[in-house]
Protein backbone atom coordinates (compact mmCIF):
# COMPACT_ATOMS: atom_id res chain seq x y z
CA UNK A 1 0.00 0.00 0.00
CA UNK A 2 1.35 3.65 -1.27
CA UNK A 3 0.24 6.28 2.00
CA UNK A 4 -1.35 9.47 0.31
CA UNK A 5 0.64 11.59 2.67
CA UNK A 6 3.05 10.98 5.30
CA UNK A 7 4.18 13.45 8.07
CA UNK A 8 7.04 13.43 9.95
CA UNK A 9 7.25 15.48 12.86
CA UNK A 10 4.46 16.39 15.51
CA UNK A 11 4.76 19.46 16.69
CA UNK A 12 2.01 22.63 15.89
CA UNK A 13 3.03 22.19 12.19
CA UNK A 14 2.58 18.58 12.08
CA UNK A 15 0.02 17.98 13.90
CA UNK A 16 -1.94 21.00 12.11
CA UNK A 17 -1.31 19.33 8.49
CA UNK A 18 -2.45 16.49 10.18
CA UNK A 19 -5.78 17.42 10.76
CA UNK A 20 -6.32 18.89 7.57
CA UNK A 21 -5.35 16.59 5.64
CA UNK A 22 -7.24 13.90 8.20
CA UNK A 23 -10.44 16.07 7.00
CA UNK A 24 -9.57 16.19 3.42
CA UNK A 25 -9.90 12.10 3.70
CA UNK A 26 -6.19 11.47 3.29
CA UNK A 27 -5.75 9.32 6.12
CA UNK A 28 -2.39 10.66 7.40
CA UNK A 29 0.43 8.90 8.87
CA UNK A 30 2.70 10.66 11.27
CA UNK A 31 6.26 9.51 12.57
CA UNK A 32 5.91 11.83 15.81
CA UNK A 33 9.81 11.44 16.56
CA UNK A 34 11.05 9.26 19.72
CA UNK A 35 11.39 11.05 22.80
CA UNK A 36 15.62 11.55 23.18
CA UNK A 37 18.58 13.97 24.34
CA UNK A 38 20.35 15.74 21.96
CA UNK A 39 21.67 17.26 24.25
CA UNK A 40 18.30 18.45 24.97
CA UNK A 41 15.04 16.67 25.78
CA UNK A 42 13.23 16.08 22.12
CA UNK A 43 9.92 15.07 22.58
CA UNK A 44 6.80 14.15 20.48
CA UNK A 45 4.83 17.50 20.29
CA UNK A 46 7.73 19.54 19.47
CA UNK A 47 9.43 22.28 21.18
CA UNK A 48 6.34 23.61 23.44
CA UNK A 49 6.57 20.07 25.36
CA UNK A 50 9.75 22.28 27.14
CA UNK A 51 7.26 25.18 28.32
CA UNK A 52 5.18 25.52 30.86
CA UNK A 53 2.52 28.82 30.01
CA UNK A 54 1.75 29.44 26.66
CA UNK A 55 -0.13 32.75 26.55
CA UNK A 56 0.20 33.94 23.31
CA UNK A 57 -1.62 31.55 21.39
CA UNK A 58 -5.11 32.28 20.19
CA UNK A 59 -8.52 30.45 21.70
CA UNK A 60 -7.01 30.44 25.16
CA UNK A 61 -7.52 33.36 26.98
CA UNK A 62 -6.24 31.86 30.22
CA UNK A 63 -2.97 30.78 28.81
CA UNK A 64 -2.37 26.74 28.59
CA UNK A 65 0.73 24.58 29.23
CA UNK A 66 2.77 23.72 26.51
CA UNK A 67 1.81 19.67 26.32
CA UNK A 68 -1.52 19.82 27.19
CA UNK A 69 -1.97 22.14 23.98
CA UNK A 70 -0.34 19.46 22.14
CA UNK A 71 -1.80 16.90 23.80
CA UNK A 72 -5.32 18.95 22.64
CA UNK A 73 -3.64 19.10 18.63
CA UNK A 74 -2.23 15.05 18.82
CA UNK A 75 -6.29 14.26 19.80
CA UNK A 76 -7.58 16.53 17.57
CA UNK A 77 -5.54 14.97 14.47
CA UNK A 78 -6.28 11.42 15.72
CA UNK A 79 -10.01 12.20 15.81
CA UNK A 80 -10.33 12.46 12.32
CA UNK A 81 -8.56 9.32 11.25
CA UNK A 82 -4.49 10.46 11.90
CA UNK A 83 -2.77 7.19 12.02
CA UNK A 84 0.69 7.48 13.57
CA UNK A 85 3.79 5.08 13.31
CA UNK A 86 4.07 3.22 16.25
CA UNK A 87 6.19 0.16 17.07
CA UNK A 88 3.30 -2.05 17.27
CA UNK A 89 1.29 -0.89 14.49
CA UNK A 90 -1.86 0.50 16.55
CA UNK A 91 -2.71 3.50 16.63
CA UNK A 92 -2.21 4.66 20.24
CA UNK A 93 -5.01 5.89 22.49
CA UNK A 94 -4.10 9.48 22.87
CA UNK A 95 -6.80 10.51 25.19
CA UNK A 96 -4.67 9.80 27.74
CA UNK A 97 -0.89 11.81 27.35
CA UNK A 98 0.91 10.46 30.58
CA UNK A 99 0.68 6.96 29.93
CA UNK A 100 4.09 7.10 28.25
CA UNK A 101 2.28 5.49 24.55
CA UNK A 102 4.63 7.66 22.96
CA UNK A 103 7.60 6.08 24.14
CA UNK A 104 6.03 3.86 20.86
CA UNK A 105 6.39 6.91 18.28
CA UNK A 106 8.99 6.15 15.44
CA UNK A 107 11.56 8.59 14.12
CA UNK A 108 12.16 8.60 10.70
CA UNK A 109 15.35 7.88 10.41
CA UNK A 110 15.86 8.86 6.33
CA UNK A 111 13.94 9.30 3.21
CA UNK A 112 14.63 8.21 -0.55
CA UNK A 113 13.62 11.21 -2.99
CA UNK A 114 15.31 9.87 -5.92
CA UNK A 115 11.56 8.15 -7.34
CA UNK A 116 7.80 8.11 -6.62
CA UNK A 117 6.35 6.98 -4.76
CA UNK A 118 8.98 8.38 -1.96
CA UNK A 119 10.18 5.78 0.43
CA UNK A 120 10.17 7.10 4.00
CA UNK A 121 12.13 4.48 6.85
CA UNK A 122 11.24 4.46 10.44
CA UNK A 123 13.02 2.55 13.10
CA UNK A 124 14.32 -1.03 12.64
CA UNK A 125 13.28 -2.33 9.14
CA UNK A 126 9.84 -0.26 8.56
CA UNK A 127 9.74 1.49 4.96
CA UNK A 128 6.59 3.18 4.03
CA UNK A 129 5.99 4.20 0.67
CA UNK A 130 4.07 7.85 -0.13
CA UNK A 131 3.37 10.02 -2.85
CA UNK A 132 3.52 12.90 -1.01
CA UNK A 133 5.69 13.97 2.00
CA UNK A 134 5.15 16.94 4.61
CA UNK A 135 8.53 17.70 6.31
CA UNK A 136 7.53 19.88 10.12
CA UNK A 137 10.50 18.11 12.08
CA UNK A 138 11.15 21.90 13.72
CA UNK A 139 14.40 23.24 14.67
CA UNK A 140 15.54 22.72 18.18
CA UNK A 141 16.58 25.43 20.94
CA UNK A 142 20.31 25.05 21.35
CA UNK A 143 20.43 24.69 25.32
CA UNK A 144 23.99 24.53 27.25
CA UNK A 145 22.73 20.92 28.24
CA UNK A 146 23.36 21.20 32.25
CA UNK A 147 21.01 19.38 34.13
CA UNK A 148 19.82 21.77 36.05
CA UNK A 149 18.94 24.01 33.59
CA UNK A 150 17.08 21.31 31.95
CA UNK A 151 14.94 20.58 35.30
CA UNK A 152 14.27 24.42 35.45
CA UNK A 153 13.45 24.92 32.29
CA UNK A 154 10.89 21.73 32.23
CA UNK A 155 9.12 22.79 35.45
CA UNK A 156 8.56 26.43 34.64
CA UNK A 157 11.31 27.57 37.24
CA UNK A 158 12.35 30.27 34.71
CA UNK A 159 15.01 29.27 32.36
CA UNK A 160 13.71 29.55 28.77
CA UNK A 161 14.88 29.66 25.08
CA UNK A 162 12.19 32.22 24.10
CA UNK A 163 12.56 35.55 25.04
CA UNK A 164 9.08 36.88 22.95
CA UNK A 165 7.11 33.53 23.92
CA UNK A 166 8.16 33.74 27.94
CA UNK A 167 9.59 37.51 28.65
CA UNK A 168 5.81 38.52 29.47
CA UNK A 169 5.33 36.26 32.17
CA UNK A 170 4.50 37.58 35.86
CA UNK A 171 7.81 35.87 37.27
CA UNK A 172 10.04 38.00 35.30
CA UNK A 173 8.24 41.43 35.78
CA UNK A 174 10.87 43.43 37.56
CA UNK A 175 13.35 41.33 37.73
CA UNK A 176 17.10 40.92 37.49
CA UNK A 177 17.53 38.05 34.02
CA UNK A 178 20.14 36.73 32.28
CA UNK A 179 20.70 35.91 28.14
CA UNK A 180 23.75 34.08 27.26
CA UNK A 181 25.19 34.21 23.40
CA UNK A 182 26.61 37.48 21.86
CA UNK A 183 24.88 37.26 17.97
CA UNK A 184 22.34 39.28 16.70
CA UNK A 185 19.49 37.14 18.81
CA UNK A 186 21.17 37.26 21.81
CA UNK A 187 20.92 41.29 21.41
CA UNK A 188 17.37 40.85 19.96
CA UNK A 189 15.96 38.65 22.96
CA UNK A 190 18.14 40.78 25.89
CA UNK A 191 16.33 44.29 24.35
CA UNK A 192 13.42 42.67 24.02
CA UNK A 193 13.19 41.92 27.61
CA UNK A 194 13.90 44.84 28.83
CA UNK A 195 10.62 45.89 28.39
CA UNK A 196 10.03 43.70 31.37
CA UNK A 197 13.10 43.54 33.42
CA UNK A 198 14.38 46.04 35.77
CA UNK A 199 18.31 44.54 34.38
CA UNK A 200 19.53 42.39 31.66
CA UNK A 201 22.70 40.91 31.87
CA UNK A 202 24.06 39.38 28.91
CA UNK A 203 26.59 36.37 29.34
CA UNK A 204 29.34 35.93 26.48
CA UNK A 205 32.49 33.99 26.55
CA UNK A 206 34.16 36.21 24.39
CA UNK A 207 35.72 39.86 24.95
CA UNK A 208 33.59 41.09 21.87
CA UNK A 209 30.13 40.82 20.86
CA UNK A 210 29.29 38.43 17.46
CA UNK A 211 26.85 40.65 16.84
CA UNK A 212 26.54 43.13 13.96
CA UNK A 213 27.72 46.30 14.69
CA UNK A 214 24.67 47.96 14.80
CA UNK A 215 23.18 45.51 17.06
CA UNK A 216 26.22 45.63 18.80
CA UNK A 217 25.64 49.29 19.56
CA UNK A 218 21.73 48.32 20.38
CA UNK A 219 23.02 46.57 23.52
CA UNK A 220 25.83 48.95 24.67
CA UNK A 221 23.68 51.50 24.64
CA UNK A 222 20.99 50.06 26.37
CA UNK A 223 21.15 51.55 30.36
CA UNK A 224 19.18 48.20 31.03
CA UNK A 225 21.48 45.96 29.65
CA UNK A 226 25.39 45.18 31.00
CA UNK A 227 27.43 42.50 28.77
CA UNK A 228 29.51 40.44 31.18
CA UNK A 229 32.60 39.67 29.42
CA UNK A 230 34.53 35.99 29.00
CA UNK A 231 31.91 34.37 31.12
CA UNK A 232 30.57 30.87 30.95
CA UNK A 233 27.17 29.49 32.86
CA UNK A 234 28.68 26.54 34.63
CA UNK A 235 25.64 25.76 36.68
CA UNK A 236 22.01 27.26 37.19
CA UNK A 237 20.85 27.37 40.76
CA UNK A 238 17.73 26.97 42.71
CA UNK A 239 14.99 24.26 43.81
CA UNK A 240 11.85 25.41 42.69
CA UNK A 241 12.90 28.44 40.72
CA UNK A 242 16.03 29.88 39.48
CA UNK A 243 17.93 32.04 42.09
CA UNK A 244 21.07 32.44 40.52
CA UNK A 245 23.57 31.45 38.06
CA UNK A 246 26.91 30.04 38.53
CA UNK A 247 29.36 31.68 35.76
CA UNK A 248 33.31 30.67 35.20
CA UNK A 249 35.60 32.93 33.44
CA UNK A 250 37.36 31.89 30.69
CA UNK A 251 40.45 33.73 31.25
CA UNK A 252 41.24 32.81 34.93
CA UNK A 253 38.83 30.09 35.70
CA UNK A 254 37.35 31.93 38.61
CA UNK A 255 33.78 31.27 39.54
CA UNK A 256 31.20 33.29 40.98
CA UNK A 257 27.77 33.72 41.30
CA UNK A 258 24.69 36.02 39.50
CA UNK A 259 21.45 36.33 41.50
CA UNK A 260 18.67 36.41 38.66
CA UNK A 261 15.29 35.79 38.45
CA UNK A 262 15.26 34.21 34.57
CA UNK A 263 18.06 32.65 32.26
CA UNK A 264 17.40 32.82 28.91
CA UNK A 265 19.14 30.75 25.91
CA UNK A 266 20.08 32.62 22.62
CA UNK A 267 22.58 30.62 21.16
CA UNK A 268 20.61 29.77 18.25
CA UNK A 269 18.61 27.07 16.79
CA UNK A 270 19.56 23.63 15.25
CA UNK A 271 17.03 22.47 12.30
CA UNK A 272 16.12 18.82 12.23
CA UNK A 273 17.21 18.21 8.36
CA UNK A 274 20.03 15.99 8.93
CA UNK A 275 18.30 12.81 8.32
CA UNK A 276 17.08 14.31 4.81
CA UNK A 277 20.59 13.56 3.79
CA UNK A 278 21.20 16.78 1.19
CA UNK A 279 17.99 15.84 -1.33
CA UNK A 280 16.09 18.84 -0.16
CA UNK A 281 17.92 22.39 -1.01
CA UNK A 282 18.70 23.75 2.20
CA UNK A 283 19.96 27.39 3.23
CA UNK A 284 23.34 28.02 4.47
CA UNK A 285 21.84 27.37 8.21
CA UNK A 286 20.67 24.24 7.66
CA UNK A 287 16.69 24.77 6.98
CA UNK A 288 14.87 23.75 4.08
CA UNK A 289 14.56 26.29 1.40
CA UNK A 290 10.96 26.76 0.14
CA UNK A 291 10.61 27.48 -3.65
CA UNK A 292 7.74 29.99 -3.33
CA UNK A 293 7.53 32.40 -0.29
CA UNK A 294 3.12 31.55 -0.53
CA UNK A 295 3.69 28.37 -0.87
CA UNK A 296 5.26 24.92 1.03
CA UNK A 297 6.40 23.82 -2.04
CA UNK A 298 10.33 22.25 -2.01
CA UNK A 299 13.22 21.74 -4.89
CA UNK A 300 11.42 18.26 -5.23
CA UNK A 301 7.96 17.69 -6.85
CA UNK A 302 5.59 16.04 -4.13
CA UNK A 303 7.90 17.56 -0.90
CA UNK A 304 6.42 19.84 1.50
CA UNK A 305 7.60 21.70 4.17
CA UNK A 306 6.24 23.77 6.69
CA UNK A 307 6.97 25.06 10.53
CA UNK A 308 10.36 26.26 12.21
CA UNK A 309 12.18 23.71 10.01
CA UNK A 310 11.85 26.31 6.94
CA UNK A 311 11.45 29.11 9.41
CA UNK A 312 14.18 30.66 11.28
CA UNK A 313 12.57 34.17 11.49
CA UNK A 314 9.61 33.97 13.21
CA UNK A 315 9.64 30.67 15.83
CA UNK A 316 5.81 30.80 16.99
CA UNK A 317 4.05 27.71 17.32
CA UNK A 318 0.80 30.39 15.62
CA UNK A 319 3.38 30.98 12.63
CA UNK A 320 4.38 26.69 12.77
CA UNK A 321 0.57 25.84 12.91
CA UNK A 322 -0.23 28.12 9.92
CA UNK A 323 2.44 26.98 7.98
CA UNK A 324 1.12 23.15 8.94
CA UNK A 325 -2.52 24.44 7.14
CA UNK A 326 -0.99 25.52 3.75
CA UNK A 327 1.27 22.44 3.44
CA UNK A 328 -1.70 20.27 3.78
CA UNK A 329 -3.79 22.04 1.63
CA UNK A 330 -0.57 22.36 -0.81
CA UNK A 331 -0.20 18.69 -0.62
CA UNK A 332 -3.51 17.88 -1.45
CA UNK A 333 -3.79 20.09 -4.50
CA UNK A 334 -0.79 18.32 -5.79
CA UNK A 335 -2.62 14.64 -5.13
CA UNK A 336 -5.08 15.95 -7.23
CA UNK A 337 -3.51 17.40 -10.31
CA UNK A 338 -1.44 13.97 -10.28
CA UNK A 339 -4.84 12.01 -9.57
CA UNK A 340 -4.88 10.89 -6.56
CA UNK A 341 -7.64 11.07 -3.74
C1 LIG B 1 11.31 27.13 25.71
C2 LIG B 1 10.42 27.49 24.56
C3 LIG B 1 9.21 28.14 24.82
C4 LIG B 1 8.37 28.47 23.76
N1 LIG B 1 7.21 29.10 24.05
C5 LIG B 1 6.39 29.46 23.03
C6 LIG B 1 5.16 30.16 23.30
O1 LIG B 1 4.83 30.44 24.46
N2 LIG B 1 4.40 30.50 22.22
C7 LIG B 1 4.75 30.22 20.93
O2 LIG B 1 4.00 30.54 20.01
N3 LIG B 1 5.91 29.58 20.65
C8 LIG B 1 6.72 29.21 21.67
N4 LIG B 1 7.92 28.58 21.39
C9 LIG B 1 8.27 28.32 19.98
C10 LIG B 1 7.47 27.12 19.46
O3 LIG B 1 7.65 26.06 20.37
C11 LIG B 1 7.91 26.70 18.07
O4 LIG B 1 7.86 27.82 17.21
C12 LIG B 1 7.02 25.61 17.52
O5 LIG B 1 6.97 24.52 18.40
C13 LIG B 1 7.49 25.14 16.14
O6 LIG B 1 6.63 24.12 15.72
P1 LIG B 1 7.10 23.03 14.64
O7 LIG B 1 5.94 22.11 14.49
O8 LIG B 1 7.61 23.70 13.44
O9 LIG B 1 8.35 22.28 15.28
P2 LIG B 1 8.59 21.59 16.69
O10 LIG B 1 7.64 22.05 17.72
O11 LIG B 1 10.04 21.73 16.96
O12 LIG B 1 8.26 20.05 16.41
C14 LIG B 1 9.09 19.26 15.61
C15 LIG B 1 8.72 17.82 15.78
O13 LIG B 1 9.43 17.01 14.85
C16 LIG B 1 9.84 15.82 15.49
N5 LIG B 1 10.99 15.30 14.74
C17 LIG B 1 12.21 15.86 14.54
N6 LIG B 1 12.98 15.06 13.78
C18 LIG B 1 12.22 13.97 13.49
C19 LIG B 1 12.44 12.78 12.75
N7 LIG B 1 13.61 12.54 12.12
N8 LIG B 1 11.45 11.86 12.67
C20 LIG B 1 10.25 12.08 13.28
N9 LIG B 1 9.98 13.20 13.99
C21 LIG B 1 10.95 14.12 14.09
C22 LIG B 1 10.16 16.23 16.91
O14 LIG B 1 10.08 15.13 17.78
C23 LIG B 1 9.02 17.22 17.16
O15 LIG B 1 7.88 16.53 17.56
C24 LIG B 1 8.76 28.19 22.42
C25 LIG B 1 9.97 27.54 22.16
C26 LIG B 1 10.79 27.18 23.22
C27 LIG B 1 12.09 26.49 22.91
Amino acid sequence: MVEKIVIIGSGPAGWTAAIYAARANLQPLVFAGRPKQVPALVLPGGQLMLTTEVENYPGFPEGVTGPKMMAFFEQQAVRFGTRIQTDDGQNPDVSNPDDGHAYKYHDCTRIDLSSRPFKVYGEGDQVVEAHAIIIATGATANWLGLPNEQRLARSGGGVSACAVCDGALPIFRNRELAVVGGGDSAVEEATYLTKFASKVYMIHRRDQLRASKIMAKRALDNPKIEVLWNQVVVDVLGDQKISAIRLKDTRTNAESELPVAGLFMAIGHTPATAFLGGQLELDAKGYIKLKDTYRTTTSVDGVFAAGDVVDSVYRQAVTAAGMGCKAALDAERWLAEHGIE
